[in-house]
């Protein structure tokens, strides 16, 4: 069969199935491309959605992967608002919601992830947000009125960038954390000390070891009333629960392929059914770096898996297993992150930790492992090089901030 009669089918029209459409095109693919995506808008990235666009200062349509052009330009047969409900992989089919069936050669599931919802009593009140989408951004942006009492579920990076982004806005606003420190899932206690300072030095009042147990109307209509689980109440008018993400796996999980919380693939992005592809958040693959099987839930990831598994669908040897990088905007302060900081590695500090330009580095044995901190990407440029490459390092000469990096 010549590529022309192949069809390649997406489903998932997110940032990870965008760049596996333009990537099946830009290495040359001439067959039926078939994009599908639940949400009315083309691929769009969602990192401004609890940034400048929830601030106002950007417009949704900013965040587009393509230009309208160059979207269309990929010859792409878009499907919109309309969802996948089934792959009949024997016939290898793919039912779509209204009744169309797609065939397919090969099918790459960008299905991403969706926010996990408090299920609490009230949680069904009317001023309770989760943020994902476009949509949802343009509903909480409209709650975020100044002077509002905006209470955040969830010290996460969700949690932390829209309490960031509504205290720019005139919120006053509350945090509420399960654990004990700030995003504790993915950063170490020294990046968790400084969130929770810098978030109490903009005025937001952070609580942890605690959670949310019930919402309830205010009395005379006045707002809501939520019950800690410690017994105490706090007042607001608009709840944001950023309390993680459910992989969008069932669709898959239902056609019998492995999944344990997304869908399993190797790092050629193929599931146990080399002729179906995952990629982007809802990918679960065996992270050498992190030296486990796990989702990444980042831009770069969706990016460069969503690039290899478009690659991998047309025959191309690839090898997914970047060197993960993610970062976040709060209060004007750029946080980076590389690598997978672990409890065994050992830190090594530069800089003054109390002010917003540091970088912590994680040395597994005389090498980088990992390298974080605020304000600081031209020294994480070269920790980047230094955690690839491999270096042995001197660690009192790392933590002095006269010893020039490029000179390791
Ligand atoms: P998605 O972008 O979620 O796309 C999946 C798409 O598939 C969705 O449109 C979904 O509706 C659709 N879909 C699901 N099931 C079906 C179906 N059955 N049929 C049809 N369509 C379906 N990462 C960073 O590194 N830095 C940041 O600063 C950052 N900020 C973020 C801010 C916000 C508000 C959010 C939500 C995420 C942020 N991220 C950030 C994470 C990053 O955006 C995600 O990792 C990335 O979007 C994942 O891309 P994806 O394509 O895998 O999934
Ligand atoms: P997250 O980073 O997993 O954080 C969720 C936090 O909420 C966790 O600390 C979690 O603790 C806590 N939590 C869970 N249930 C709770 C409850 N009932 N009460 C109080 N706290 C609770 O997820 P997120 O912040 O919701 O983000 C969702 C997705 O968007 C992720 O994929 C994230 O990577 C992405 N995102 C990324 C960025 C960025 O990279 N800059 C920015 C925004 C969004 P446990 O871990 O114990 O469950």
């Amino acid at each position: 069969m010549s590529t022309e009669d192949r069809t390649i089918a997406i489903v998932g029209a997110g940032q990870a199935g965008g760049w596996a459409a333009q990537t099946l095109r830009s290495e040359g693919f001439g067959g039926r491309i078939v994009l599908i995506g639940d949400e009315a808008h083309r691929p769009y990235e969602r990192p401004p959605l609890s940034k400048s666009v929830l601030a106002g200062e950007a417009l949704a349509e900013t965040t587009s992967l393509q230009k309208p052009e160059a979207f269309d330009a990929l010859n792409v047969d878009w499907r919109p608002r309309m969802s996948a409900t089934r792959i009949d992989r024997a016939s290898k089919q793919l039912h779509l919601s209204g009744g169309d069936v797609v065939g397919y050669d090969k099918l790459i599931l960008c299905t991403g992830g969706r926010a996990r919802r408090l299920r609490i009593p009230g949680s069904e009140l009317p001023g309770i947000f989760t943020l994902r989408s476009i949509d949802d951004a343009a509903a909480l942006g409209a709650a975020l009125a100044p002077g509002k009492r905006l209470l955040v579920v969830g010290g996460g990076w969700i949690g932390l960038e829209v309490a960031a982004t509504a205290r720019r806005k005139g919120l006053d606003v509350t945090v509420v954390e399960a654990m004990h420190r700030l995003c504790e899932r993915t950063v170490p206690p020294e990046i968790s000390a400084y969130l929770l300072r810098l978030h109490a030095s903009h005025g937001v009042r952070v609580e942890l070891g605690t959670g949310i147990e019930r919402l309830a109307q205010g009395a005379n209509d006045a707002g809501l009333l939520a019950t800690l689980v410690d017994g105490r109440t706090l007042a607001c008018d608009v709840v944001l629960a950023g309390i993680g993400l459910v992989a969008n796996d069932e669709l898959a999980r239902e056609a019998g392929l492995q999944c344990e919380g997304g869908i399993v693939v190797d790092p050629q992005c193929r599931s146990c059914d080399p002729d179906i592809l995952a990629a982007g958040d809802v990918a679960v693959w065996h992270c050498e770096r992190a030296g486990r099987r796990m989702r990444l839930e980042s831009w770069q990831n969706a990016q460069e898996q969503g690039i290899a598994a478009a690659r991998s669908a047309l025959g191309i040897e690839v090898s997914h297993q970047p060197l993960p990088w993610f970062w976040s905007d709060q209060y004007g302060i750029n946080l980076q992150i590389f690598g997978m900081p672990a409890p065994e590695h050992r830190a090594v500090v530069r800089g003054d930790m109390q002010s917003d330009s540091f970088v912590v580095f994680f040395l597994d044995v005389g090498k980088v492992a990992a390298a974080l901190g605020p304000n600081a990407a031209r020294d994480l440029r070269f920790a980047r090089r230094l955690i690839e490459r491999g270096t042995n390092v001197d660690a009192s000469q790392l933590a002095d901030p006269q010893v020039p990096l490029s000179k390791l």
